[in-house]
């Protein structure tokens, strides 16, 4: 049953806001929501948001709303910032993170927010450079590598990704990124599922990797069957299997993601360790389509037979035999892990592999 679409709020400034108005008792609150737009000037077809036009809401009302914020809740630890891009509209960018600055400065408030990739460009480098805080975490949605996935989703294609990722590593140094993936995407496949993990390893940035779901009125759902869509047919409604990649192939690319993913969050834990596999891999460029991930993939096979790592493994693997599809990249947690245990385990691998093919085709 679907009803009718609702009217548009035009000004979405007419709208009144729930701080400003004391809705909530905020003395306890650790983390809040603090929406600053709403619609999207993209339309990717698996996603809904951009039906509807962007809209901002004032930055007075913002700046208001963080004031009440910072003085209303003495507990709060972090602010999740609502809006697709906070590059997209510069001057409300340009006023906006000065503020967050000396919020996160006086307070110690983490921000979180979302950045379109669109706008890592030499145009933003100002802004990039007001990214530079320890305290701020952007999630920036890459999706995929392959052009044709991209343009067939609606959205620009991969072009000047790399220059754009470089101009924020070096103005934003300080930034931490997690750079999302979607997993199940039609027209990909293994190979491209592969490439798109290599590189997120190779930028040395966090990952997430989002299983593609069907939601309800996108234009995905609208051409389901012209792109070969199988859904499970239950909340949050993955995607099982698409016309180019059958529901076993899919099975493959989760536990791909799993198993490279383990030995990838470790070596992320120290940065030692993080550099030393960056340019390990890279080394392998010649001898591998995919050196990131294939070194990721069998330092994992190491550590899973290794003794102090075993026992980690196993338990984590573990955990996601009681997953399905509907699994989200959690990383599982690896805070007792001993880091010069690891480094030692790092160099043994090392020094015992080479790649000395090209990885194979799943
Ligand atoms: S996925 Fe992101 S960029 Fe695309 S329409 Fe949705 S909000 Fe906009």
């Amino acid at each position: 049953m679907r009803s009718p679409a609702a009217n548009i709020v035009q000004d979405i400034n007419d709208i009144p806001s729930p701080y400003l108005n004391g809705v909530f008792d905020l003395k306890k609150y650790r983390v809040v929501d603090l929406l600053l737009s709403r619609g999207c000037k993209w339309r990717c077809s698996y996603c809904i948001i951009g039906e509807n036009p962007l809209r901002y809401f004032s930055f007075d009302r913002i700046k208001a709303e963080l004031e009440v914020l910072v003085k209303k809740a003495p507990e709060l630890s972090t602010i999740s910032l609502i809006t697709t891009d906070l590059l997209e509209n510069e001057k409300f960018a340009l006023k906006l993170l000065p503020l967050m600055r000396e919020i996160s400065w006086k307070r110690g408030i983490k921000f979180i927010f979302d950045i379109n990739v669109n706008s890592l460009s030499a145009r933003n480098i100002e802004l990039m450079k007001l990214l530079n805080c320890a305290d701020f975490e952007a999630e920036i949605g890459v999706q995929s590598r392959n052009n044709e996935v991209l343009f067939s989703c609606g959205r620009p294609g991969s072009k000047g990704i790399e220059e754009g990722f470089e101009l924020l590593k070096k103005h934003a140094p300080g930034l931490s990124v997690t750079i999302g993936i979607i997993r199940g995407l039609p027209g990909d496949d293994i190979n491209g599922y592969k490439n798109a993990l290599s590189w997120v390893f190779s930028t040395g940035y966090d990952l997430q990797v989002r299983h593609l779901r069907i939601l309800p009125g996108s234009r995905l759902e609208k051409n389901k069957k012209q792109y070969g869509i199988e859904i499970i047919k239950k909340y949050p409604y993955f995607v099982s299997s698409v016309n180019t990649i059958p529901r076993k192939n899919m099975l493959k690319m989760v536990r791909l993601t799993e198993d490279a993913c383990f030995s990838y969050k470790m070596i992320r834990m120290s940065k030692a360790l993080k550099d030393n596999f960056l340019t390990s891999a890279s080394e392998l460029k010649n001898n591998s389509e995919y050196p990131h991930l294939e070194f990721a993939e069998k330092f994992t096979i190491w550590l899973g037979k290794s003794r102090k790592f075993g026992k980690i493994y196993r338990d984590y693997n573990q955990k996601r035999k009681s997953e399905t599809l509907d699994w989200e990249l959690d990383y599982g947690s690896f805070e007792n892990v001993s880091l010069r245990a690891l480094l030692v385990e790092f160099v043994k691998f090392k020094s015992s592999w080479k790649a000395t093919k090209p990885a194979g085709k799943r």
